[in-house]
């Protein structure tokens, strides 16, 4: 695991943010979370490599991402995981997360646009699940199609006040939950807002 982790931040520290952004490029080697249009943000790279690293991928891990954003952390799950499932609200950053994703020549992401709240029964138990904005409470749904022995990340909490959780699931379907470190993220739109 050591290594898988050391791969991993080798492979963040080449990977261009700028690439994932159209506009405000100058800032994309900020360690900030940076406008990227719509109301939303591209994630602050050290958290990015932080909750990746804390969701302990698999290079069998089938990974449900709720919340696709400009794609960044997506590159990072699809190329330490089998498959990734990624579901975003807003139509136009789904189109170009996707376009990118697939110039940066991934194959192993499937893209939803869609309210991801309630997850993607169709293609679970996922091994792992990154959610990328933040949940009044964690949604049923998703804990319901986390993989026994899965793992889950989740920013939880107001506007204002958030944890990063992680939560797993055991051997029995016990929830384990450990809080990371306060965050503060956008809200994730829909039911558990
Ligand atoms: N990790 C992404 C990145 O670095 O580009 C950032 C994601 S941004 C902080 C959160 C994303 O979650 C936004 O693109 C937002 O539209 C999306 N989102 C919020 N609620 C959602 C929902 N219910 N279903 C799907 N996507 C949602």
């Amino acid at each position: 695991m050591a290594n898988q982790n050391e791969d991993i931040v080798t492979y963040f520290q080449k990977l261009d943010r700028a690439f994932f952004m159209d506009e405000l490029k100058e800032f994309a080697y900020m360690d900030e979370a940076i406008p990227i249009g719509h109301e939303q943000t591209i994630s602050q790279p050290s958290l990015v490599l932080e909750m990746t690293l804390a969701l302990d991928l698999q290079p069998d891990s089938k990974v449900l991402e709720i919340g696709t954003g400009s794609g960044f952390q997506t590159a990072l799950l699809a190329a330490f995981s089998n498959s990734v499932y990624t579901i975003e609200r807003i139509a136009p950053l789904h189109e170009r997360a996707k376009e990118r994703l697939a110039k940066a020549d991934f194959t192993n992401i499937h893209f939803k646009l869609d309210d991801g709240s309630a997850g993607w029964e169709e293609h679970a138990p996922y091994n792992r699940i990154m959610v990328t904005a933040a949940a009044a409470q964690v949604p049923r749904e998703l804990m319901d199609q986390l993989a026994i022995g899965g793992k889950m990340i989740i920013p939880v909490g107001t506007t204002l006040h958030q944890e990063l959780l992680l939560l797993e699931k055991e051997e029995h379907g016990e929830i384990h939950s450990t809080v990371l470190e306060e965050v503060r993220f956008v809200p994730l739109k829909g039911k558990y807002e």
